[in-house]
């Protein structure tokens, strides 16, 4: 199933001329299996929220992509019953009857977030969820492959958030979203030029971005506990 018209990222993404740092995360990583999650939980992450096309599946598939299985598995085991998939196609209202929202959860054994609004917003069903089982929004780690719409929604949402950088596949991803993820990679280079991979990329970045005036990122309790335990 492919997204429809997204309204809310259009209107979100004005605001970003006011605050750009919304849509900077707040680590880079290439991928799942970058992810230290032990290290999270241990700086205070309780649950994990996913974006799924490029970032756990290839575009439109209900599968895990077969690399990231190993840490998949580790996340799971980590943040047992605590990890949750918000898609901007499977388990909204383009989602008829929730059955790829279904598909999803039994193939990657986690539930769908079940929601009207797309990200970024819609930060209310993510918080009232994760709620449900005595976690505050800013104990959450949102992973995304896209700034505009994970990182955006993570930060309005005041979780921790982290970008992944490499793209699992194209085939079949629109056209549009191809074009401005191609823009937000840009952006992110001149921003937080040369910056490194999580952890050392929170550090390099702010050291870069005091050099050239640029974007520290938003400030975060987890991200300082982080920077300092890798320190
Ligand atoms: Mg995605």
């Amino acid at each position: 199933m492919v997204q429809s018209w997204n309204p809310a990222g259009i209107r979100h993404a004005f605001a970003l001329l006011w605050q750009p740092r919304l849509a900077l995360p707040h680590m880079v990583v290439q991928d799942l299996r970058d992810i230290d999650f032990a290290q999270l939980a241990q700086a205070g992450v309780r649950g994990m929220a996913f974006d799924k096309d490029n970032c756990l599946t290839r575009p439109y598939e209900d599968h895990l992509a077969p690399e990231l299985e190993e840490a998949w598995r580790k996340c799971r085991t980590t943040f047992p019953d605590r990890v949750l998939i918000v898609s901007n196609s499977a388990g909204t209202d383009d989602d008829v009857g929730h059955q790829q929202a279904r598909r999803i959860e039994e193939a990657l054994g986690v539930p769908v977030l079940l929601h009207h609004e797309k990200k970024p917003a819609g930060v209310d069903a993510l918080a009232q969820q994760f709620a449900a089982i005595g976690i505050r929004s800013n104990e959450i780690a949102v992973v995304g492959d896209r700034l505009l719409t994970d990182v955006v929604y993570g930060h309005r949402a005041g979780a921790l958030t982290i970008l992944t950088r490499r793209v699992l596949g194209t085939h079949g991803d629109n056209w549009a979203a191809k074009q401005l993820r191609r823009l937000e990679h840009r952006w992110l280079d001149w921003v937080w030029p040369g910056a490194g991979l999580y952890p050392r990329a929170a550090r390099t970045a702010a050291a870069a971005a005091r050099r050239r005036r640029r974007l520290d990122p938003l400030p975060h309790p987890i991200l300082r506990r982080l920077c300092k335990a890798s320190a």
